[in-house]
């Protein structure tokens, strides 16, 4: 086996995993350990095609990291023979401070802790999560790549919320960006099927999962995108709001008595299309479209709404279009998400093709017509390929 990274997003109760080759970008093993600290937990590893299911409870990361490991030297492929060259970290929040992907040491890890209030859930697990790496495995570098980096140099009025300067300094209040791996990923790979340099491309990604993203990309530089200081801003998504006016908040709190953290939850857990519509699923949401459920249709239509302006705003951000590019669990699989949100957008020189368009897509595709002036395309994101693919650069 040649050289692989070892590739790790730790959630507050779950470390995902991949073992990737980097040069080809080619999955050797995977897997995903849930419920960490509850009483029963679960870890699912994939070795050439075969899957091991363990039950059992995982006290701690570093429990479950642990089996981790040993499942390695169980089933395979055993960590000596993997060439692990380094361990790739995903962190959620950056700050303006990283740029790139970082060699960790304790100065980063001091970074990635002091920036835990911008993003206190997934910061303190990422944090975690490089901590126990590291002691069970010390002999490599670990490197951690930043959420944030590929928007770390928006232009600065793109950046900055109009908001008192002292307040916003103090407290950095700026706008970060999230899901920037997919976005920088998906936008080369993108100019390597449209067979242009990305140089002289102006593109829009939207990257439709769970919580969704839009992002304008002007030669490879992102110039704006849809999240803000934390993943709530922009487009409407499976439990989120995105943009709304801040003044709900004043208005919930005065005259309905919720407290700051129920409008947290409220904002971030039980609205977007489950707010609208009773569930977050597109495929459930799309059921029940079919039936005729009027709410079901509004979430579809203020769903596809957003989307539709966000690519406008984007086009005039970007100074005219050359490719729109849809990833991500709903921007993969939903032909239906794809073509209402492109509804309109004719003007532009946007031109879908209904039967390129149809079903899900597996592989990097062009879905618009052969005479549209923009190219459409679904790249299917690589986040932990990107991941290694950085790791390996920066070593
Ligand atoms: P995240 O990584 O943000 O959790 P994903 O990128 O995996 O999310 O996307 C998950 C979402 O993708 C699901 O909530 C679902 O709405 C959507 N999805 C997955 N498969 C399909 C499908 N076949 N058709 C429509 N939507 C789908």
């Amino acid at each position: 086996m040649s050289s692989t990274v070892l590739v790790i997003n730790s959630g507050s109760s779950s470390i995902k995993y991949q073992l990737i080759e980097p040069e080809q970008g080619i999955v050797v093993a995977s897997g995903l350990v849930e419920r960490i600290g509850e009483h029963t937990g679960r870890l699912r590893h994939t070795f050439e095609g075969v899957d091991t299911t363990l039950s059992e409870p995982f006290a701690d990361h570093g429990v479950g990291l642990r089996r981790v490991l040993d499942l390695f030297t169980e089933v395979g492929p055993g960590l000596a023979d993997a060439g692990i060259v380094a361990v790739g970290h995903r962190v959620v929040q950056g700050g303006s401070r990283y740029s790139g992907p970082a060699l960790v040491d304790e100065n980063v890890l001091a970074d990635i802790e002091e920036l835990i209030p911008l993003a206190p859930l997934h910061n303190r697990a990422n944090l975690r999560g490089i901590e126990v790496a590291r002691e069970l495995l010390p002999d490599v570098p670990h490197v951690a790549v930043f959420d944030t980096a590929f928007f770390s140099d928006l232009p600065e009025a793109a950046a900055t919320y109009a908001l008192d300067r002292e307040v916003a300094e103090k407290y950095r209040v700026r706008r970060y960006g999230a899901h920037g791996t997919s976005h920088q990923y998906v936008s080369r790979t993108a100019a390597t099927i449209v067979g242009r340099p990305l140089e002289e491309l102006r593109q829009v990604v939207l990257h439709l999962g769970n919580g969704a993203s839009a992002s304008a990309v002007s030669g490879g530089r992102a110039l704006d995108t849809s999240m803000g200081m934390t993943p709530l801003e922009g487009l409407v998504m499976g439990t989120r709001t995105g943009d709304i006016d801040p003044a709900v908040i004043f208005h919930l709190a005065r005259n309905g008595g919720f407290t700051i953290d129920e409008i947290d939850d409220l904002f971030n857990r039980r609205s977007g299309v489950k707010g609208l519509a009773g569930q977050n699923d597109m495929r459930e949401l799309h059921e029940l479209v079919a039936a005729g459920d009027p709410a079901a249709r509004l979430a579809l239509d203020v769903y596809s709404h957003r989307l539709r302006k966000y690519v406008g705003a984007y086009a005039a951000v970007l100074g005219g279009l050359d490719v729109v590019t849809f990833t991500a669990g709903i921007g993969e699989n939903d032909d239906i998400v794809r073509a209402e949100s492109m509804r309109g957008l004719e003007f532009l020189g946007i031109e879908l093709d209904a039967e390129r368009n149809a079903g899900r897509i597996k592989e990097p595709r062009v879905i618009s017509t052969d005479s549209s002036r923009v190219t459409v395309l679904v790249v299917p994101t690589k986040e932990e390929q990107e991941i290694a693919r950085q790791a390996v650069s920066l070593l």
